[in-house]
């Protein structure tokens, strides 16, 4: 196995696989690797249906098993393995693989995404696996005829709940503003959906249940006069409050906002360190999409190549 390469990509969203098209066509032999959730998280959701060129919509395992077998094609070398640790300030530059392998590398393409916000409860730990989720296809499947509640306004929730309601019997959305944040397609579709009932101004406080969750304790106007606190049967509390970039591993070497997202030289991919292009969720805390992603992906190979043409790698 190569533990030396031009062109090392970390991560497998659309961001990855996009640049790993781009850069295997471009003859850098990029290996990538494909993280803690391979086809990162698009492989949680169900259809697709805003990424261009899928008139009927496309599932999002299906697409990043298409994007994976077109990255391949041109050569790309996919490996599994997450990227535990970094030493930018050296060159080769270095990666470390799971805490054991070194892999130097000429270039690197950050596309490590971003993950599941929690409210930070300790009832969520406490219900791990018991009856707490952030994933509404990975564990709806264990909720048909049953009550769930989802946490969130944004897209995101309501992709979940509406989701959600095509296996529960009921689900509740529970949102802290007394609006939603989604889009006007998607508000439409939970509201106009009869198994799913909003409850606007509540806040989730901690959950309760003997064996598992069957309940969430909520507070209706919290703080305000005439707040209002009492307990929802659920058998189910899913989480959809928005993600949090992963770059931790990188934080002692590359620029990034007050949250993480790493900071890019716009318009291209580059970051303060020479030959280290980010691209994806990682470095976006604006667009998230899947489109997105795979636009920039393209530019983190085209810059990956251009550097490599310059320093004559
Ligand atoms: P968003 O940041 O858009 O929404 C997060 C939601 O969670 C908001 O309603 C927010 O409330 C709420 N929230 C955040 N923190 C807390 C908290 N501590 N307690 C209670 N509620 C909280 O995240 P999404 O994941 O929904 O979406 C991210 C991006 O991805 C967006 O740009 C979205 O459009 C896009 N997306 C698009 C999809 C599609 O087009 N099919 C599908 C999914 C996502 P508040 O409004 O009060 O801040």
């Amino acid at each position: 196995m190569r533990n030396k390469v031009r062109c090392l990509i970390i991560g497998s969203g659309p961001a990855g696989y996009t640049a790993a098209i781009y850069a295997s066509r471009a003859n850098l032999e990029p290996v990538l690797y494909e993280g803690m959730e391979p086809g990162g998280q698009l492989t949680t959701t169900t259809e697709v249906e805003n990424f261009p060129g899928y008139p009927d919509g496309i599932t999002g395992p299906e697409m990043m098993e298409d994007l994976k077998k077109q990255a391949q094609r041109f050569g790309t070398e996919v490996r599994s393995g997450r990227a535990t640790a970094v030493d930018f300030s050296v060159r080769p530059l270095k990666v470390t693989i799971d805490n054991e392998q070194v892999i130097e590398a000429d270039t690197v393409i950050i596309s490590t995404g971003a993950s599941a916000k929690y409210l930070g409860l300790a009832d969520e730990t406490k219900y791990a696996g018991q009856g707490v989720s952030a994933c509404a296809t990975c564990d709806g499947f264990f909720y048909r005829k049953k009550v769930v509640a989802v946490v969130g306004g944004g897209d995101t929730a309501c992709e979940e709940a509406t989701y959600l309601s095509g296996l529960a019997e009921k689900v509740y959305m529970i949102v802290r503003k007394p609006y939603l944040r989604a889009s006007q397609i998607m508000q439409e579709r939970v509201m106009n959906n009869p198994r799913i009932e909003i409850l606007f101004e509540h806040n989730a406080v901690g959950l309760f249940g003997e064996n598992g969750v069957e309940g969430v304790h909520l507070v209706k106007r919290m703080g305000e006069p005439g707040e209002e606190w009492y307990g929802l049967p659920i058998d189910g509390f899913f989480l959809a409050i928005g993600h949090t970039p992963n770059t931790d591993i990188f934080k002692d070497f590359l620029k990034m906002d007050k949250v993480g997202y790493i900071v890019t030289e716009h318009p291209s991919t580059k970051t303060n360190v020479e030959g280290v292009f980010a691209c994806g969720d990682a470095a976006d805390p604006i667009y998230r999409q899947a489109v997105t992603a795979a636009g920039t992906g393209c530019r983190a190979a085209m810059d990956a190549e251009r550097y490599l043409t310059e320093k004559g790698l």
